[in-house]
C-alpha cells in the first residue's frame, strides 16, 4: 500500500489506525523519518512509494551512486546519495520548481496550470 493510502487508511478509525502500527516497521520509519514522509506527502509523490520502500531506504547507510557514506534521500527516487553526489552525478539533477515559468518567458508563451510569466 502507498504512503498517501496508508495515512488514508489510518484516518478511517481507532482500528484501522491499529492495525497499520502493528506493521512491521511503522513505527521505526514514523518515529526517524516524519520529515521525509511529510514531504513525500507535500509534494505529491507519496501514491509512488510504499512505507516498506521508505523502511528500507532508511536502513542503508551508504550512497547508492558512490558508496560513501550517503546521509540524504533523494526522495524523487528514494534512493540514499552523499552531497556530493546529490550536487554533482547527472542522475541527480533537479529542475527548478520555476522552470516552466522560465521556459515560457523565453519562448514568449503561457503556461497552463497555474505557471506564469
Ligand atoms: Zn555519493
Amino acid at each position: 500500500m502507498d504512503i498517501e493510502s496508508v495515512f488514508n487508511f489510518c484516518q478511517i478509525n481507532l482500528r484501522a489506525r491499529q492495525m497499520v502500527c502493528a506493521v512491521r516497521g511503522y513505527q521505526t520509519t514514523i518515529n526517524h523519518a516524519l520529515a521525509a514522509i511529510c514531504a513525500t506527502l507535500r509534494t505529491k509523490i507519496a501514491k509512488w512509494f510504499t512505507l516498506h520502500e521508505l523502511f528500507d531506504v532508511l536502513c542503508t547507510r551508504d550512497c547508492h551512486l558512490c558508496g560513501g557514506f550517503g546521509g540524504f534521500i533523494f526522495l524523487p527516487l528514494f534512493m540514499r546519495c552523499c552531497l556530493p553526489c546529490v550536487q554533482t552525478a547527472p542522475q541527480l539533477v533537479q529542475v527548478r520548481h520555476d522552470f516552466p515559468t522560465q521556459f515560457a518567458s523565453r519562448f514568449k508563451f503561457r503556461v497552463r496550470g497555474g505557471y506564469r510569466s
